[in-house]
């Protein structure tokens, strides 16, 4: 089969590679359809650990596709089934994975990550994703590219249930890129009052406004002085940054009212990541601070629910589709971000 795997920094080779063998506990999933993310973009950059010339690694870890071989020992699945795959599992055992937190236990495994993923025609499931249910059937006549979508979003609907965003909140959102997108589009799903938007790009702010109607775009030099009057001087209730950016972090306390929420969801640069903050804001508003990484399944399968009944259309959000064969293109389409989601179609 082909697979697109990353040899080392700037070193991503489609090639190709033995079919992975599957285990009387284990599924083989033919892959329909694998999304680039940032996260992606960023191993490629800078290579990652354990990965080199002899420990290569098939990145992709945002995945749809169809059952192709079941286990003996598999039970509730079968073959033939079109399916979105969540990444990640964790130990089976521990604190965090028995409150259904496996997405933050200490012996995270996530495909794509630190194990083979998505940008191959075959993934090999193995026996804790498959019993942890990280394996969803689609219905609702979801496309693969869309399903594909779910991983992203399940960050997002986690990052959302951290700061408890809900139904007559304001909730100012800062980078509209695929994930400031993301944001836009749950909140408003959720019922939102008002939803705005900042980009230190114009262009990106009004294709937030045509994806996601309503939401208002906020284009003035001083964030601050437009926030205050947008929301009458009662400042936002969220306030969420998709951007890495610590001056994003900083200005998100000074915008966020009495008893607000702020969502640091995008991480900095290492090396930027000490940030200056006036805690006096924190404390003088009873601000809540939160941060959220990566999503559970749980998470992953509200999104699914969402979508396959018709409540959050991602698949706007897919900008262009390549082959697998032109992997390299699609990630130098997805590095200059001009559009939004890039998928691999296979
Ligand atoms: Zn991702
Ligand atoms: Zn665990």
């Amino acid at each position: 089969m082909q697979a697109a795997r990353l040899y080392g920094p700037g070193d991503v080779r489609v090639c190709e590679c033995r079919t992975p063998e599957t285990g009387d506990d284990e599924i083989l999933l033919k892959t329909s359809a694998a999304a680039i993310c940032g996260t992606d973009l960023r191993m490629i950059a800078n290579g990652y650990r354990g990965v080199d010339e002899d420990h290569p690694l098939t990145l992709g870890h945002e995945i749809s596709g169809v059952i192709a071989k079941t286990g003996k020992n598999v039970r509730g699945y079968s073959e033939g089934t079109a399916v979105a795959l969540a990444p990640n599992m964790g130990c089976g055992v521990c604190g965090r994975c028995v409150s259904g937190d496996a997405h933050l236990c200490e012996k995270y495994t996530a495909f794509g990550i630190n194990m083979d993923g998505g940008f191959a025609e075959y993934v090999r499931i193995p026996s804790n994703a498959v019993i942890q249910g990280n394996i969803m059937a689609l219905d609702g006549g979801v496309s693969p590219d869309t399903a594909a979508l779910f991983e992203p979003m399940s960050c997002v609907f986690n990052g959302q249930e951290q700061a408890r965003v809900r139904l007559n909140d304001q909730v100012l959102i800062i980078g509209a890129g695929p994930i400031g997108i993301m944001h836009a589009l749950l909140a408003k799903a959720k019922g939102v009052e008002r939803i705005f938007i900042r980009d230190i790009s114009v262009e990106r702010m009004k294709q937030c406004v045509e994806l996601v109607k309503g939401t208002i775009a906020v284009e003035s030099d001083n964030l601050e002085e437009a926030v205050t009057e947008l929301t009458s001087g009662r400042l936002v209730d969220v306030c969420i940054t998709a951007c890495p950016s610590s001056a994003a972090q900083a200005d998100a306390l000074k915008v966020t009212g009495m008893n607000g929420r702020v969502l640091f969801f995008g991480g900095l640069p290492a090396g930027k990541d000490d940030v200056v903050l006036n805690t006096n804001l924190i404390h003088y508003r009873q601000l809540s601070i939160h941060g959220s990484t990566r999503a559970n399944v749980r998470h992953y399968r509200e999104v699914a629910k969402m979508v396959m009944a018709g409540n959050l259309d991602l698949g706007k959000l897919v900008s262009k589709t390549y082959p697998l064969s032109a992997f390299a293109d699609a990630a130098a389409y997805a590095k200059k971000a001009e559009g939004l989601k890039t998928v691999i179609s296979f």
